[in-house]
């Protein structure tokens, strides 16, 4: 049974379920624009400095119909689903769109929102990827100034040092208190399931942060603490870039047994796992929170020559104690596909078990994962007993 405040998590829930809806009533209750973002690199704090409302912009359940044509298949689900949404007006309801890039494919879907709505402002600033060459930083903040000037001109208006220090303030407290969750589940004191900490974050991303960031400090205030369940193996999850796998897959992998004591999925501690300094020009802040945060949870759209995914990844295994990593990858997404290789022989050299499940938007079959969890559990318990904290 869940440990974490019922009415709070249903008011998460109901924001992250249906990020357009809270969207417009935020907009009629605030008179302010509304500006949707892409994963994985925008920096939110730059809308909320303008006082627009920064969402990340969530895959839609609907299935896909006229996004179809403007797509190909083998584009991956979000990509298709953000087509989809742009085509069929869901997305209507923002004023300008961001995108801070890291993969063609978003790249793809952001040109239909250009096609589907011409009349809306759509910004797409090409950050380096090389993150530790002398030249990047000079270059990254070129592109953050383009940003700025984008969201500037959508507002009308300049944002000066002081909102965005406000800003960037205000986002470090929630993502500090998100980490306060991480770190109870990581220690066994507080059973918080993977969907329900995918929801604390996921709604990070499409709410008002002052909202989120109250709601978080009462569920907090709330919570139980309790021993560590018994019989179970202790997972991390992996991997799954831009959107938040289905909760009901997240719901199958715990009920196989498993309980899952930390991640590095995007909507979880990739999106966390850095603060923007709080010391110094808050501009160039967002540069060195860019460049930084692939120190912090490294991605395989990016290059920083001292640190890689597979050695964060062993790293996070070992610090959390779990027995075993289930990676999670959006089928046809292609910056993950070609990572994976590399995460597999590093897991097998040091004999961490490993289980791929490829999502899809459409749904997979989930009797068949159950089987797949709970054949991987029972590998993990005869091969050695679960790990003590
Ligand atoms: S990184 Fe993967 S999930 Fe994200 S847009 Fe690219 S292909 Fe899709």
């Amino acid at each position: 049974m869940s440990e974490l405040h019922a009415p709070s998590m249903a008011l998460l829930q109901a924001a992250a379920d249906d990020p357009v809806t809270y969207a417009q009533h935020w907009k009629t209750a605030h008179q302010r624009p509304v500006i949707g973002s892409f994963p994985m690199n925008f920096p939110v704090e730059l809308a909320h400095a303008a006082g627009a409302l920064p969402v990340i912009i969530q895959e839609s359940r609907t299935p896909i119909t006229e996004g179809r044509s403007l797509l190909a298949e083998f584009y991956c689900g979000y990509t298709r689903s953000i087509a989809d949404q742009a085509a069929i007006g869901e997305l209507d309801v923002f004023d300008a769109f961001v995108a801070a890039d890291h993969c063609v494919q978003l790249l793809g879907a952001v040109d239909v929102i250009r096609y589907a709505r011409p009349g809306k402002p759509v910004h797409f600033a090409q950050l380096t990827t090389a993150m530790d060459n002398a030249s990047t930083r000079p270059r990254v903040e070129n592109r953050m100034a383009d940003l700025r000037a984008e969201v500037e001109t959508v507002i009308g208006s300049p944002i000066s040092d002081d909102e965005l220090s406000a800003s960037i303030v205000a986002f470090n407290r929630n993502r500090q208190l998100l980490r306060e969750f991480y770190g109870l589940r990581r220690s066994g004191r507080v059973r918080i399931t993977a969907s329900e900490m995918q929801l604390l974050v996921k709604s990070s991303m499409v709410m008002d942060i002052d909202e989120h960031t109250t709601i978080l400090r009462t569920i907090l205030s709330e919570l139980v603490v309790a021993d560590a369940p018994g019989d179970v193996v202790r997972i991390h999850l992996s991997g799954h870039f831009c959107h938040a796998p289905r909760p009901e897959i997240l719901d199958v992998i715990e009920e196989s047994g498993a309980l899952v004591v930390d991640d590095d999925l995007y909507t979880g501690y990739r999106y966390i796992s850095t603060d923007v300094p709080e010391d110094g020009d808050p501009f160039a802040a967002l540069s060195s929170w860019y460049l930084e945060r692939n120190l912090n949870a490294p991605c395989p759209t990016r290059v920083t020559s001292e640190v890689d995914w597979d050695t964060y990844l062993l790293d996070s295994v070992a610090a959390s104690h779990a027995a075993g990593v289930v990676v999670l990858m959006a089928k046809f997404c292609e910056p993950h596909m070609l990572y994976y290789p590399e995460l597999r022989k590093a897991l097998d050299e040091h004999g961490i078990p490993l289980l791929l499940i490829e999502t899809e938007h459409e749904g997979i079959p989930l009797e068949k994962l159950r089987t797949q969890m709970e054949t991987f559990i029972e590998r993990i318990r005869r091969s050695a007993a679960p790990v003590a904290v």
